[in-house]
C-alpha cells in the first residue's frame, strides 16, 4: 500500500509494523495465529503477579476451566507463616472467553511493615506467589521509566549499544540532511515516530505531577526531567520552520521497514535515514501539549529552556487550523488546556471550550443501530450527538492507541475551569461513556478487560461477536482488515487512565468511585499475568515473560510487549515459543507510557 494512503488508515502507525520476519528470510505475508499461540491447559489460574495493594480495588482470581469438572474451592495461604490460610468458594461465571471460576479475596488486608507474601492453589495447581502491600505497583515505576534511558537514540547507552545515528537524517523529498539527532528508539526496532514518543515524554512529565518529590533513583524529579529534555532535543528540532511538525524519522520510505538499521555515524553516506515531513494535525497537537507541559515543570529549575518550550508550543498551535478527526480535536483541547495553564491567556481557555464542545458533539448519546444496550461511546460524527436513533448509526471511534483520550480531554477541561458553565456537562459525558458504554462491555468477561472497539455488523470475513441490534464487537484488533494488527496493551492502559483519573476526580462523593478504580486495575492486572496465559507482559516483573521481539538491544527491564492480540475468532493468542512475533512481544512505548501515566495517577487513591 502507498505510504501516505496507509497513514490515512490509521491512527498512528505502529512501530511495530514490521515484516513478522527479519529482513531477507522468506516468509508468509499475513500469518494467521497458529494454534500453538492459544492458551495450553495450564495454567488455569489468572491473577496479577505483582500482587494488590491493602484496601484499595478489589484481589480477583480468574480460573479457566479446561476440564470437564469444576473445582469449588480455592486455598489461600500466607507463605511466610503456616498459621494463615482460608478456603473460599469460586463462582462458575460463562462470559466470553468460556466458562471460568472467579473467586474474591478483596478483604485480605494483612499488610504489615514488610508485607506478606501470598499464594492460591486450586487442586494441585499453585499460583504465582504475590504481596499484599501498598507499593506493589509503585515499586515497578522505576523499572518502567528506567526503559527510556535503554531506548535513548544518539548517544552511548553503556552496557545497550554504542552512540548511534548520529547522521540522522535526510528529508524524503528533498534529500536535504537535517540535524534530527537523539530522541528514543520507538519500540522493538530503532525508528523514531514523533506520536508514540512524545507519549512517553507526556506519560514522564505527568509522572512528575502525580508523585512529589524527593523520590529515590529513577523516580526523582530531577532524573525524570533529564529523560525527557534528551527526547525533547528531538522533537523541538522536528518543527519545520512554519510552525509545524514532521511525522517520523526512519520510519520507512514506502511503508517498509528500510530505515531500520544501525549507521556509520557519518552524514552524506549512503545509510542516512529519511526525515518523513508529512505534517498532521494530532501531531502538532500532542507537540503543542507537551511544550506547554514542559515549559510549566521546567519553569523552577531552568526558566530559558521553559521559555523555549512555550514558544515552540505556541507556534505549533498558531500555525494549525485546528480542524479534523475525533483524534485531532482530542489533542487540540489537551494542547488548549496546557497552553491555558501555562500562560493564563484568555484565548487558550475559548479555544478550550470550544474544542470541549466539538468533543461533545462526537458522543454517540443516543441508542443506535437497533438497540438499546449501550450508548456513550465515542464516534467520528461531528452530529453524532443530535442525530435520533432512526438514523444511519454515526462510525464509532477506534484507535488502539487513543481510545479513552476524547473523555480524558474532557476530564481535563473539568479540571482546569471549575467555573465553566459546560462543567458538569463534561463529566456528565464521562460517566455516559464510563456507565452505559465501557463498563457494561468489561462485564462480558471475567477477565474485565474493555474489547478494543464496536463495529456495525461484520465489516471483514472473522468473528465479530454480536452485542445488541446491529452492534458488534471484538476484544481484539481485527485481523483480516489489514497487515497492521497486534496486540492491545495499550488500549487497556489507556483506559486504565481515564478509570483512574475519573475515579480520583470521584473519590470525595459517596461510593468513592470504587469501581473505577477496580476498572483501572483489571486493565492493568491483565498486562501484568491476570489472562489467560498466566504471562506478565513487562520484562523484568512477574513470571512467564515471553521472550519480547527486540530485535537489535534484547531484553529491557520494564519494556512492556504489545500483548496478547486475537485470531480471526477473537480468542486471545501469544507467542510464548520464541516465534520472535511482533505483533504480540514487540515492546513499543505507548505501553510503557500510559503504565507510568496510569499507575502513579492510582497512587492518588487510599
Ligand atoms: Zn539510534
Amino acid at each position: 500500500m502507498h505510504r501516505r494512503k496507509f497513514l490515512g488508515t490509521l491512527p498512528a502507525l505502529s512501530a511495530a509494523a514490521l515484516p513478522p520476519l527479519l529482513e531477507g528470510q522468506a516468509g508468509p505475508a499475513v500469518p494467521d495465529p497458529v494454534e500453538r499461540d492459544v492458551p495450553r491447559k495450564t495454567p488455569t489460574l489468572a491473577l496479577n503477579h505483582l500482587g494488590f495493594r491493602p484496601r484499595v480495588g478489589r484481589k480477583i482470581l480468574v480460573v479457566r476451566l479446561t476440564g470437564p469438572q469444576p473445582r469449588e474451592e480455592f486455598l489461600l495461604r500466607d507463605i511466610g507463616s503456616s498459621n494463615f490460610h482460608f478456603r473460599r468458594s469460586l463462582t462458575l461465571t460463562h462470559g466470553d472467553f468460556g466458562p471460568c471460576l472467579v473467586g474474591d479475596f478483596t478483604d485480605l488486608d494483612r499488610a504489615g511493615m514488610d508485607g506478606h507474601i501470598y499464594q492460591v492453589s486450586v487442586g494441585n495447581e499453585r499460583s504465582v506467589p504475590f504481596f499484599v502491600r501498598e507499593d506493589v505497583w509503585r515499586r515497578t515505576l522505576p523499572k518502567a521509566v528506567g526503559y527510556y534511558r535503554y531506548q535513548r537514540c544518539g548517544v552511548d547507552v553503556p552496557g545497550v549499544h554504542p552512540i548511534c545515528h548520529l547522521d540522522d537524517a535526510r528529508r524524503r523529498d528533498t534529500g536535504e540532511h537535517v540535524n534530527e539527532v537523539g530522541g528514543w528508539h520507538d519500540a522493538g526496532d530503532l525508528r523514531k515516530w514523533m506520536d508514540a514518543t512524545m507519549l512517553n515524554a507526556i506519560a514522564l512529565l505527568n509522572l512528575v505531577r502525580n508523585i512529589s518529590n524527593p523520590q529515590p533513583g529513577d523516580l526523582s524529579h530531577e532524573r525524570i526531567l533529564d529523560e525527557v529534555r534528551h527526547g525533547n532535543r528531538y522533537f523541538l528540532k522536528m518543527q519545520d520552520t512554519d510552525g509545524k511538525i514532521w511525522h517520523d524519522v526512519a520510519g520507512g520510505v514506502n511503508g517498509d521497514n528500510s530505515d531500520n538499521h544501525w549507521t556509520d555515524n557519518t552524514a552524506g553516506t549512503a545509510d542516512d535515514r529519511y526525515i518523513d515531513v508529512t505534517k498532521m494535525e494530532y501531531i502538532a497537537a500532542m507537540f503543542a501539549t507537551l511544550q506547554a507541559m514542559a515549559s510549566q515543570l521546567y519553569r523552577p529549575s531552568d526558566p530559558a529552556y521553559a521559555r523555549l518550550c512555550l514558544r515552540a508550543g505556541v507556534r505549533a498551535w498558531t500555525a494549525s487550523a485546528r480542524k479534523g478527526s475525533t483524534l485531532d480535536y482530542t489533542w487540540w483541547c489537551l494542547a488548549a488546556c496546557g497552553l491555558y495553564r501555562a500562560t493564563n491567556q484568555p484565548q487558550y481557555r475559548t479555544a478550550a471550550l470550544s474544542l470541549g464542545r466539538q468533543l461533545m458533539a462526537r458522543q454517540a448519546t443516543a441508542f443506535f443501530a437497533g438497540q438499546r444496550r449501550v450508548r456513550g461511546y465515542w464516534t467520528e460524527d461531528e452530529r453524532a450527538s443530535q442525530l435520533l436513533p432512526a438514523s444511519s448509526p454515526p462510525a464509532p471511534y477506534f484507535n488502539i492507541i487513543f481510545p479513552a483520550m476524547p473523555a480524558y480531554a474532557l476530564l481535563a477541561l473539568y479540571e482546569l475551569f471549575p467555573e465553566a458553565t459546560d462543567r458538569s456537562r463534561w463529566l456528565d459525558a464521562v460517566r455516559m461513556h464510563l456507565d452505559e458504554y465501557v463498563l457494561p462491555m468489561s462485564e462480558l468477561n471475567p477477565y474485565r478487560i474493555i474489547p478494543s472497539g464496536l463495529y456495525l455488523g461484520q465489516p471483514t470475513p472473522e468473528t465479530y461477536r454480536p452485542l445488541a441490534g446491529k452492534l458488534t464487537y471484538r476484544y481484539f484488533m481485527p485481523v483480516r482488515k489489514q497487515f497492521w494488527w497486534q496486540g492491545i496493551n495499550s488500549h487497556l492502559e489507556n483506559y486504565a487512565l481515564l478509570a483512574a483519573r475519573f475515579a480520583v476526580i470521584e473519590k470525595e462523593r459517596p461510593g468513592g468511585g470504587k469501581r473505577y478504580v477496580d476498572l483501572a486495575y483489571r486493565q492493568l492486572e491483565w498486562v501484568m499475568g491476570a489472562n489467560p496465559f498466566g504471562a506478565c507482559l513487562m520484562t523484568g516483573e512477574g513470571m512467564r515473560n515471553p521472550y519480547p521481539h527486540s530485535r537489535f538491544v534484547g531484553p529491557i527491564p520494564g519494556g512492556i510487549m504489545n500483548g496478547i492480540a486475537g485470531n480471526a475468532q477473537d480468542e486471545p493468542v501469544l507467542d510464548q515459543d520464541y516465534g520472535f512475533d511482533w505483533r504480540t512481544n514487540e515492546y513499543w512505548s505507548p505501553h510503557v507510557a500510559y503504565y507510568i501515566w496510569s499507575v502513579s495517577t492510582l497512587e492518588a487513591l487510599s
